[in-house]
């Protein structure tokens, strides 16, 4: 931990994961003065996976976090490539968030069933890359590497963390942003309490890219350069560009009867044809899409926390964040950016001078358990439910392409109107309301 202060006797903030989560709450403490430092079980920063989406609400909520996420952001960020798809506010023009197609039907792509259109548009980033931007900006040793932490508990006034390599730390307090499988969640809520633990949904994604020369010259230009769904029955594709329009994301879902062979891992490879097969009847732009995959894919399994959310995300002075505290699947395209409004409205509550005591760091973490759960855990469930709109699987709704496109838009404007100022606000509010109801 770094060096000792009267506020923090034990160093500051332990942040368990250095993930989008982790590493933008870093940014947020380092620049209001809060010391903290990152464990990560990795040997550096490290993304896998391919494009990542930020929506309106994402963007305003980097900004609140710290202006280095969003310059980073900035850096890599890759629209649409037609400028007619792209969010112009001197022209009033919004942006092409996705066309919508129908992809088991041969369908003209130039005619899609409806668009959704935000103040932002498409906005993604190559993880990788965001990652590596953002890290630049966090001073050097404020993070410690293949420290894989198995446990975490308060004792008296400070937080002890058990790293699996068999040393310990202590910490002012401790926020777990370690995704998924969060170890500092079993911390808090048990390890054998469903809430524990996230659930496969029944679904998977195979994850591809295609070079975009190649993909313009297969599929056309509207086709490659622009954000484009394709829904049928029992799974979706999605394709934009990323890596400033040099590269087309690929991503196609599928829902399963069977089991994951094995939940300890989230992914598993599979080759193309694997992906053919799992789409073998849809349109033609579907398969034209899979049939320029590499020979070899992986396939990502969808965990969420739909079934046995968590009662809570704090417990004394340690605290959960991003997929850590909401793990959800990805249909709303919404994880990583509610993991950023997390790091912006924690670093706020943290930085407030009544936030500097032990009870003032467990009255934090309690205002942000009751302003940010309603949120993020309406985000699982409506985006389950878009997956379900998205694969013509949802009750009362089918294949009815005016009730997915009106469901679909009104649940995403819920998500792009998201205004963290007025998150924040409400957070300071509840996070003085209980510091006034502990003095009592
Ligand atoms: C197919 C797919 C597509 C997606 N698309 C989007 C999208 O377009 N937009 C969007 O906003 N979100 C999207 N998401 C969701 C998004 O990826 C996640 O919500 C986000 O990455 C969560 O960030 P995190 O930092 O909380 O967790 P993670 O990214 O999982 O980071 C956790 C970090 O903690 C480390 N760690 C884990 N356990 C330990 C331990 N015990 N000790 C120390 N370190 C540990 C890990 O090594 C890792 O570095 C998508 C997800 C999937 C699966």
């Amino acid at each position: 931990m770094p060096e000792t202060s009267t506020e923090y006797p034990n160093g500051g903030i332990a942040i368990v994961g250095g993930g989008i989560a982790g590493v933008t709450l870093a940014l947020g403490l380092v620049n209001r003065g809060i010391p903290c430092q990152i464990y990560e079980q990795g040997r550096g920063f490290a993304e896998i996976g391919a494009g990542v989406a930020f929506a309106p609400n994402s963007i305003r909520a980097m900004r609140a976090c710290d202006p280095s996420v969003y310059t980073a952001f900035k850096a890599v960020a890759t629209h649409n490539l037609w400028e007619s798809k792209c969010a112009d506010i001197t022209q009033s023009r919004k942006g092409l968030y996705f066309d919508f197609l129908d992809g088991y039907h041969d369908t003209d792509p130039s005619k899609p069933l409806f668009s959704l259109w935000n103040d932002e548009g498409a906005n993604s980033v190559h993880r990788a890359h965001f990652l590596d931007e953002m890290v630049k900006f966090l001073p050097e040793n404020i993070a410690a590497f293949r420290k894989r932490v198995e446990k975490v508990e308060e004792v008296n006034n400070h937080v002890v963390l058990h790293f699996a390599d068999g040393t310990t730390t202590t910490a002012d307090a401790v926020v777990g942003a370690d995704g998924v499988k969060s170890h500092v969640r079993q911390s808090i809520l048990g390890a054998t309490n469903p809430e524990s633990h996230a659930n496969y949904t029944y679904k998977y994604a195979y994850r591809g890219l295609i070079p975009m020369d190649k993909a313009i010259a297969e599929l056309g230009e509207d086709m490659a350069a622009n954000s484009k769904m394709h829904l049928g029955p029992d799974g979706h594709i999605l394709t934009f560009p990323i890596d400033k329009g040099e590269t087309l994301n690929v991503v196609a879902f599928t829902t399963t009867r069977e089991g994951w062979p094995d939940l300890h891992k989230s992914t598993r490879a599979a080759t193309k044809q694997n992906a053919l097969d799992d789409f073998a009847g849809w349109g033609k732009n579907v398969t034209h899409i899979l049939s320029l995959l590499n020979e070899e894919v992986d396939i990502w399994a969808i965990f969420d926390m739909l079934d046995h959310p968590a009662s809570t995300y704090a417990k004394g002075k340690i605290c959960l964040i991003g997929d850590a505290a909401h793990a959800t699947s990805p249909h709303h395209g919404s994880g990583a950016g509610f993991a950023i409004e997390d790091s912006a409205v924690l670093a706020e509550l943290l930085a407030s001078p009544d936030a500097k005591s032990p009870a003032g760091i467990h009255a934090a973490f309690q205002a942000f358990d009751h302003c940010r759960r309603p949120r993020t855990q309406w985000l699982v469930a409506s985006s389950r439910r878009t997956g379900e709109l998205y694969e013509w699987q949802a009750k009362g709704v089918g294949a009815d392409v005016e009730k997915i496109a009106a469901e679909a838009h009104d649940r995403f404007e819920k998500i792009w109107n998201g205004d963290i100022a007025q998150m924040i606000a409400e957070a300071q509010t509840e996070f003085q309301k209980i510091l006034e109801y502990t003095e009592c």
